[in-house]
């Protein structure tokens, strides 16, 4: 029987367990990947806005943050496969068919890149589906690049591949970009750059790697080819909420819904980061909430506060 059990190993579970190893909690980590850090390691630019710890990106963040972390003494598994949670029992079964138990659960399963679901997407990821612009721009210039979205990272990787590309062709959904105005500004003043609003890509086509996107606009009866090397797809993100969606209360967008404590609608169960923030999706957001969520837990064992 652990004290806790924290569910995801980036930044809000990493720092809860740090945090639950300073209050004196037999903790457990639980994270499905080779490696911990969530997020973190698919941020290629800088991050400057976590106080007092500058990088150049991601995994250099990560280095620092683990640097604390890793003096802590908590348990964490990677590579492990949870079956079923069962939060009124805090309960966790893996699919090894090992059963965990704890008095309190932290959930910090963080979110997902939203997929489109078209034909093409799945099958060129690594040819011609750009991950990230920050990154890979080199390999795609002087190429004709699409991309899909409408809102901030589209607009900012719409942005990047525009200093690389001849032409970059920017398809979303809505009436107006979603952006912030700065960007939506830039993008306008970007002659390489087409908008195309109320619209969809509809498929992604090549033989070995992409050579072209299918677009639907509103009220146009056909689909239209446009030939292009790479495609950025960036439609927002959607939580990791799978293993406890039928048991906790969410939002429309399947967020779960917690108190300043970050204590979700089942007693002593903890949801912190992203998968309980959609407005403010931050790493000081999910550090902070995994410090509190460590707190309350310890104050009610009556450990040291
Ligand atoms: C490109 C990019 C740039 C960003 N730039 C910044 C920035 O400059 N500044 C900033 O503050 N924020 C930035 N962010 C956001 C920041 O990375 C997130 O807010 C932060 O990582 C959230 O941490 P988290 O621990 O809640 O979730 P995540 O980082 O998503 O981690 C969740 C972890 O849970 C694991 N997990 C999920 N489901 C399960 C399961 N069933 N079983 C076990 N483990 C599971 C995942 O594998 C993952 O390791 C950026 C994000 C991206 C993608």
């Amino acid at each position: 029987m652990h004290d806790v059990i924290i569910i995801g190993a980036g930044p809000a579970g990493l720092a809860a367990a740090f945090w639950c190893d300073e209050l004196g909690l037999d903790t457990l980590v639980l994270e499905q990947n080779e490696h911990v850090g969530g997020q973190l390691l698919s941020i290629y630019g800088p991050v400057n806005d976590y106080p007092g710890v500058p990088a150049n990106n991601g995994r250099e963040f990560l280095e620092r943050f683990s640097e604390s972390v890793n003096k802590a003494d908590f348990d964490l598994w990677t590579n492990v496969e949870i079956e079923s949670v069962d939060l009124k029992a805090k309960r966790v079964a893996l699919r090894s068919g090992e059963e965990l138990h704890s008095i309190s659960l932290i959930i910090a399963t963080g979110v997902r890149r939203r997929q489109l679901g078209i034909p093409g997407e799945a099958e060129f990821l690594g040819r011609g589906i750009i991950e990230s612009a920050t990154r890979d721009r080199n390999e795609f210039a002087g190429m004709d690049v699409c991309v899909i979205g409408g809102g901030e990272a589209a607009a900012e990787n719409a942005l990047l591949l525009a200093e690389v590309c001849p032409t970059v062709t920017l398809v979303h959904r809505s009436k107006t970009l979603k952006a912030r105005p700065d960007f939506v500004q830039q993008l306008q003043g970007q002659h390489c750059i087409t908008i195309f609003p109320e619209s969809a890509v509809t498929r992604i086509l090549g033989s070995d790697k992409v050579e072209a996107v299918e677009i639907l606009r509103k009220d146009a009866l056909q689909p239209f080819q446009m030939a292009v090397r790479g495609v950025v797809i960036r439609i927002g993100v959607e939580p990791n909420n799978e293993l406890f969606r039928e048991q906790l209360t969410l939002d429309d967008a399947g967020y779960a819904i917690v108190t300043s404590q970050h204590e979700a609608s089942v007693a002593n169960v903890f949801a912190i980061g992203d998968v309980s923030s959609p407005l403010a999706p931050t790493i000081s957001g999910a550090s902070g909430a995994g410090a509190t969520a460590a707190k309350v837990i310890a104050a009610r064992l009556n450990k040291r506060t």
